[in-house]
C-alpha cells in the first residue's frame, strides 16, 4: 500500500500558512493523492486542487496549473530525488510502498547464490534496498549498489536516467529491480545491456524483462535506419517544463539542414500517434522531450528520441554508430 508523508505537507501548510494548494503525482497513487487532498480541505479549510493530467516524474509537474489556479504551494507527491523542494513553490513529498520485500528477496538469495548482482530500484521502494541487500548477502549473493548522480539517488533509476547500473555493469552477472515496473526495468536492460529481473513482492515472482528489453531495442534501431530513408523531418520541442530542450532541437535542425533534409519544427505538451497523424509534408520526427516516447510507443512514423537522433545524424554522416542506447541518460 502507498503512503504518503502527510506530516510533511500539514507541517508546510502550518508554517506557510497559504490561501490554496495544488497536489500532484503518478497516476498510479491518484486516489492517494485525492484522500490527502480531502484531509487538507477538512483539517485546514482551504482549497486543495488535484491536478489530475497524467504526470510521470519531477520533469513533468505542471507547476503552471498550480500557478493558473492560484495555488501558493504544489505538493509534488511520489517522486522522490535527493532533494526536497524546487524553488520556493514546490515541495517534493515522499511516497513509499509499505508492502515487505523480504519473501521475495529470499527466493532471490536461493537463485542467485554465488553470483553478482547490481541492485536497483525506482522512488516507491528505496527505503527497501538495504533491507534487501542484507537477506540477498545473507544467501550468498553478492551485491553492489551503483552511485546516484544529478537527482538520483544511490541504487535509483528514472526511465531515461541509469548512472548507477552503469557504473556496475562490468562487474556484475545481474540487475535486480524491486518493485513492479516493467518501464524501468526495461530500461535498465537496454542502458546496460545486462540481464534483468523485476523482484514483484505483490505476485511474490522473479520475472526478466531482457528479451523484453531486447524487442524494445530492435524497434527503436529499425526507426533510426527508417528515419536515414526520409527526405523531410519534424523537430518536436515538448512543452512540459522539465523536458523542454529547444536548444538541442535547434542543434538536430541545423545539422539535417547542412545534410540537405528538409526540417519544420512544432511544439506539443504530448506527442500522441493521433497527434502526429495530422501534420503533413514529414516522413520522420524526432522529439527532444520524453525518450520513451519514442522507445515505448507505436508511431506510423518514425519518431525518434535524442541518442537515436545522435545515431540517426552519425548514419547520414557514414560515421560508425553502436550501442544507441547503451548510455547513462537518454536526454
Ligand atoms: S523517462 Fe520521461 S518521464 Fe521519466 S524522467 Fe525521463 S523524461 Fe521524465
Amino acid at each position: 500500500m502507498i503512503v504518503i508523508d502527510e506530516k510533511r505537507i500539514f507541517d508546510e501548510i502550518e508554517r506557510r500558512k497559504p490561501v490554496s494548494v495544488a497536489l500532484n503525482g503518478p497516476d498510479g497513487i491518484l486516489p492517494k493523492i485525492q484522500d490527502t487532498a480531502s484531509a487538507i480541505m477538512e483539517r485546514f479549510g482551504i482549497p486543495a486542487y488535484v491536478l489530475a493530467d497524467s504526470c510521470f516524474g519531477t520533469c513533468d509537474m505542471n507547476t503552471n496549473g498550480a500557478k493558473v489556479l492560484g495555488a501558493e504551494i504544489l505538493f509534488h507527491i511520489g517522486h522522490t530525488v535527493n532533494s526536497t523542494s524546487f524553488g520556493d513553490n514546490v515541495v517534493l513529498v515522499d511516497a513509499f510502498d509499505n508492502i515487505s520485500f523480504d519473501n521475495i528477496a529470499k527466493k532471490c538469495a536461493e537463485e542467485f547464490r554465488g553470483k553478482t548482482i547490481s541492485l536497483v530500484t525506482d522512488s516507491q521502494h528505496l527505503h527497501e534496498v538495504d533491507r534487501v541487500k542484507s537477506i540477498l548477502e545473507q544467501g550468498g549473493v553478492q551485491v553492489k549498489i551503483g552511485k546516484g548522480k544529478g537527482q538520483l539517488n544511490d541504487g535509483q533509476v528514472f526511465g531515461c536516467e541509469f548512472y548507477p547500473v552503469m557504473e556496475t555493469r562490468e562487474v556484475v552477472d545481474a540487475n535486480i529491480f524491486l518493485g513492479q515496473s516493467n518501464f524501468h526495468a526495461a530500461g535498465i536492460a537496454l542502458s546496460t545491456n545486462r540481464p534483468t529481473f523485476v523482484l514483484d513482492p505483490y505476485f511474490n515472482e522473479i520475472r526478466e524483462v531482457t528479451e523484453f528489453a531486447q524487442g524494445l531495442q530492435k524497434k527503436a534501431i529499425l526507426a533510426v535506419y527508417k528515419a536515414a530513408e526520409a527526405e523531410s523531418f519534424g523537430i518536436i520541442v515538448g512543452l512540459k517544463e522539465g523536458q523542454f530542450s529547444k536548444m538541442t532541437a535547434l542543434k538536430f535542425r541545423k545539422e539535417l539542414e547542412s545534410l540537405g533534409k528538409k526540417v519544420q519544427l512544432f511544439a506539443l505538451t504530448d506527442i500522441t500517434d493521433d497527434k502526429l497523424q495530422n501534420l503533413r509534408g514529414v516522413d520522420a520526427f524526432i522529439q527532444v522531450a520524453c525518450p520513451r516516447i519514442s522507445t515505448d510507443n507505436h508511431f506510423h512514423r518514425p519518431v525518434l528520441s535524442t541518442p537515436q537522433a545522435n545515431a540517426l545524424v552519425k548514419i547520414l554522416k557514414k560515421e560508425n554508430v553502436e550501442n544507441i542506447l547503451q548510455v547513462p541518460h537518454w536526454l
